[in-house]
């Protein structure tokens, strides 16, 4: 009964808090001279936002390389194929219509056709080399497990050519001797630029997938690195529980200072508020009723009730627009629903790296969106192309704050389309953001959920050997 309130307490908190950030941050920009307020001033205003999202990405290399390695021990190695094969075809599946629900409606409420005023680039772009993908499979092995956890290496393909105004020596004879110097433009031919952009969750994941199996296969020789693994894994959902509470406080503050920061909204056009809108009705369609719906198919239990078990997780990733920082809390949330212990440490770390339903969607929405603004229609192939490249994205982007744009530039390329008009898209990301990190919680969630419930036979199975290897013992 203490633990059912202290559970609805924080929600009541952080609901308070989202509240409380909105209602600041909003009226912040109406005191006059607001435009003005300085960046030192938001900097200090976000101080305790900071600290959140410090706390709560601290956790994740921790949680991570602990949670896959102790659950991969606790399963033997036919179980954990079985539940990995399980989750791979979710993830793939639910990502997929997610980007088949944003392409039927973007192709509906034509957002891009709507009367605006935004100027596209009108450049189109040569087809998408292979480097992207490469980068995504090259990004599974890393060659340093310490760099991997601060850098990953991402190609962006955003520079393709680009102008460039260098100083010359110009004389008449052409002798460079008492030359003077014009300027000239000349066209520099990057096929791309490499940019750091976090830790390589997804190479750590890798490679604690394989540590894990190869240690659960030693025996008794493994077993003092599983065990301390183990423990690690106690001891940082420990750490978890704290950070929660104190997540309250830190949501205010980035929820505030991210408005104070926003554009003015009147710069919003048209075709931008329609834009938003596709984005958030197919969000909400995937989140309130494919994804539920999906899970009451396979599960047979009430949807409603295990996503209510989620309101921390979807709160925080709300809050943080990241889904990897939200990891430690949506363990938290499937131990509170009941998930077993086993698939959560195994689904969920994973899930939060490579599932991201609501970045699938956004990315193929995104897509069209600066297709209609550039007055391009795509053929039914350039379409396929975009859901493929979309999923491809969603998988490769990584679990921060607008990773999504980043790896949008793969989907752009891929069909010929000018990269520069992510800028259209820029100022209201962030907003966007939000509401696809927790559709991208909610689908890991779930997952875990429908994954844990066709598992059951097997983790019976594993039960049974197990009392039988003690009993011999
Ligand atoms: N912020 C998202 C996440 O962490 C990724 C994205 O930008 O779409 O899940």
């Amino acid at each position: 009964c203490l633990m059912i309130l202290k559970d609805n307490l924080i929600i009541i908190f952080m609901v308070i808090s989202l509240i409380v950030g909105v209602v600041v941050g909003l009226t912040v920009r109406k005191l006059e001279g607001w435009e003005y307020y300085q960046k030192r001033k938001i900097f200090y205003l976000r101080f305790p936002g900071d600290l959140l999202m410090n706390m709560l990405k601290l956790l994740i290399l921790p949680l991570i390389v602990s949670s896959i390695i102790s659950s991969l021990a606790s399963l033997n190695a036919k179980a954990s194929g079985r539940i990995g094969l399980r989750a791979v075809v979710y993830y793939l599946t639910t990502t997929f219509a997610a980007v088949i629900e944003g392409i039927i409606l973007v192709l509906t409420i034509k957002p891009g056709n709507r009367g605006g005023g935004i100027t596209p680039s009108g450049q189109s772009k040569d087809q998408a080399p292979l480097e992207a993908l490469f980068d995504l499979i090259r990004n599974c092995f890393p060659d340093n497990l310490i760099e991997a956890s601060f850098r990953r290496l991402t190609t962006v393909t955003v520079p393709f050519k680009y102008n460039v105004t260098i100083d010359v020596p110009f004389n008449a004879t052409g002798n460079e001797e008492n030359a003077t110097t014009a300027q000239e433009t000349r066209t520099s031919d990057f096929p791309s630029v490499k940019v750091d952009d976090g830790m390589n969750i997804l190479g750590i994941v890798v490679f604690s997938i394989f540590l894990g199996a190869v240690l659960s296969s030693m025996g008794r020789q493994g077993k003092p690195l599983l065990d301390f693994f183990e423990t690690l894994h106690i001891a940082t959902m420990k750490l978890t529980m704290l950070v929660i509470w104190y997540s309250p406080v830190g949501i205010i503050f980035l929820v505030a200072t991210k408005l104070i920061e926003m554009e003015d909204p009147n710069k919003v056009f048209v075709q931008l508020a329609y834009y938003m809108l596709t984005v958030l009705v197919g969000l909400a369609a995937h989140g309130i009723i494919v994804l539920p719906l999906v899970y009451f198919v396979f599960t047979r239990k009430n949807p409603v009730t295990f996503m209510y078990g989620m309101t921390k997780a979807l709160l925080t990733a709300w809050g943080t627009a990241s889904s990897s920082a939200t990891l430690p809390v949506t363990m938290e949330c499937l131990e509170g629903n009941h998930v077993d212990v086993r698939i959560a440490k195994f689904v969920a770390p994973i899930g939060a790296t490579v599932n991201m339903d609501g970045t699938a969607l956004y990315e193929a929405v995104a897509a069209i969106f600066i297709a209609q603004v550039n007055g391009i229609s795509l053929n039914i192939g350039q379409v396929i192309t975009v859901s493929l490249t979309a999923t491809a994205a969603a998988i490769g982007a990584a679990g921060i704050p607008s990773a999504g744009l980043v790896t949008m530039t793969i989907v752009l390329t891929a069909v010929g389309l000018p990269t520069e008009d992510i800028s259209i898209i820029l100022a209201i990301d962030w907003f966007l953001d939000r509401f696809r990190t927790a559709i991208n919680v909610l689908g890991d969630a779930i997952g875990a959920g429908i994954v844990d419930h066709l598992s059951q036979a097997d983790l019976k199975e594993m039960d049974r050997l197990e009392g039988i290897e003690e009993g011999i013992q």
